[in-house]
């Protein structure tokens, strides 16, 4: 693959994104309870929003991660749960944390964190895994009348047809947050890089700086 067919993004670009979608959040009044960062692209982008989303007297938010990966991707690998088709489960909430700290995600504002959605496969089965997670804790503690919102903030999303679904509702109420729409080319992120300073640089000269 060529560079011209590679889209180069820097720390700074990052950071940036992470502003311009909290600012967003803040100004709808829907500042998060909880970030769950789907590791790895998902972490760096959730701890830089993170600090966006801070609010003056107000703790700061938890981060929680979980770990998925496309089937393809993975060598199978016995120490992990395999869920559906196409998506392996390598990591899932940290429930006994949850419990001491944050009650549970019943009625809360969750923001899910990615770097890229591409085929949508993945942001597919978090929604809907943690949708079906938090269904199971309203019947086992009785409190099925509170409403727990999911919101999904990616850096990038490819301007493609995508594989799977988000919830139609968190689509048309704006709860789809994603930092900017580009073409379907590879996105080389700065956490991959081997010489950060020439990916910086190739970044300026594509404008994502
Ligand atoms: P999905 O197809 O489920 O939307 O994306 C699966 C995962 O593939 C993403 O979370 C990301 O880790 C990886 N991925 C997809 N497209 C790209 C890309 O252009 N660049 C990088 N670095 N990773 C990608």
């Amino acid at each position: 693959m060529s560079n011209a067919d590679k889209m180069y993004i820097s720390y700074n670009n990052i950071h940036k994104l992470c502003q311009k979608i909290a600012k967003q959040i803040l100004e709808r009044n829907e500042r998060p309870d909880i970030i769950i960062a789907i590791t790895g692209g998902g972490m760096i982008p959730a701890r830089i929003i993170r600090s966006f989303l801070k609010v003056k007297g107000q703790k700061n938010i938890p981060i929680q991660a979980i770990g998925l990966s496309l089937y393809e991707d993975l060598g199978l690998d016995t120490t992990v749960e395999t869920i559906g088709k196409e998506v392996i489960r390598t990591q899932w909430l940290d429930f006994m944390a949850l419990d001491k700290h944050f009650d549970s995600l019943i009625g809360k504002k969750v923001l899910i964190v990615d770097e890229v959605d591409d085929t949508r496969t993945t942001l597919h089965y978090a929604v809907s895994e943690l949708e079906k997670e938090v269904v199971e804790q309203q019947k086992r503690l009785n409190r099925l009348d509170e409403e727990t919102l999911f919101s999904v903030f990616v850096l990038h999303n490819k301007d493609k047809p995508k594989k799977a679904d988000l919830p139609k509702e968190m689509l048309e109420s704006g709860r789809y947050l994603a930092a900017v729409t580009v073409p379907d080319k590879w996105l080389c992120y700065p956490w991959e890089a081997e010489d950060i300073e020439e990916h910086t640089n190739l970044a300026k000269l594509q404008g994502n700086d």
